[in-house]
């Protein structure tokens, strides 16, 4: 099953992805997590990366390409993907459309989570992530314990970017570079609308019933 989970920043999408990654046994590809990782770790990308990020701006098209293309090629997205935070842009949805064609493995769905943008700023303001991936909530989604993740114990955190100004700009880079995808897509009849503004599970419930559709 090869799946996009699409929306803004603070869609939910990460939070999804994790659960859905397991209950369908494929991949999660996050380009954000894989970003802040390589920043993390000092390398060239992340030390490129992180200037853009710590705007709210999107890293070069290139930059990204040549990241999803490697992962894609690796062995365990023989069975499906699901990606998350990529494409971005159009070039980058044509990019991605050229790699899925030389690795025979096309899009079924590109699952729109839709969420109203005061929803998105007290989600992203509240949000706390933990190295591991696992993104909680201070109010919707608190960990077990405060400040710890209840998937590995690691120290929760607030990102860089998840500051008043800089969700502002990443609001506004969504509308412009990102959103058009949604026509994009539409056109492609790939696309598919759920509601974002539910519980965490009326989401999972939602999205799981369009992926047991291609499963
Ligand atoms: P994205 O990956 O799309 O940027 P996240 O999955 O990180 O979004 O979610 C953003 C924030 O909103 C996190 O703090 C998360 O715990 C919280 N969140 C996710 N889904 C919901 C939901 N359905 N209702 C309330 N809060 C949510
Ligand atoms: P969000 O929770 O806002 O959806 P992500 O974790 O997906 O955020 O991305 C964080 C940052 O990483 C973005 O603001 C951007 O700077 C960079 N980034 C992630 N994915 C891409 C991409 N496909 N193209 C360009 N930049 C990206
Ligand atoms: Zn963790």
């Amino acid at each position: 099953m090869n799946v996009v989970l699409f929306g803004p920043p603070g869609a939910g999408k990460g939070t999804q992805a994790k659960e859905l990654s397991q209950k369908y046994d494929i991949p999660h590809i996050s380009t954000g997590d894989i970003l802040r990782a390589n920043v993390r770790e000092g390398t060239e990308l992340g030390l490129k990366a992180k200037e853009y990020m710590d705007k709210g701006e999107l890293v070069p098209d290139q930059v990204l390409i040549g990241l999803i293309k490697d992962r894609l090629e690796e062995p365990d997205c023989a069975n499906g993907y699901l990606l998350d935070g990529y494409p971005r842009t159009i070039p980058q949805a044509d990019a991605l459309d050229d790699i899925l064609k030389e690795i025979s493995k096309p899009l079924d769905v590109v699952v729109n989570i839709d969420v109203s943008d005061e929803e998105l700023i007290g989600r992203l303001s509240g949000r706390r992530m933990c190295k591991c991936g696992e993104s909680y909530h201070i109010m919707f989604n608190s960990p077990k314990e405060e400040g710890v993740c209840n998937a590995c114990g690691g120290q929760l955190y607030q990102r860089d970017d998840d500051r008043e100004d800089v969700i502002r700009q990443r609001l506004v880079v969504y509308s412009e570079k990102t959103k058009p995808l949604i026509d994009y897509y539409e056109e492609k009849e790939l696309l598919v609308n759920i509601a974002g503004n539910g519980t965490v599970n009326e989401v999972f419930e939602a999205i799981s019933e369009i992926m047991d559709r291609y499963k």
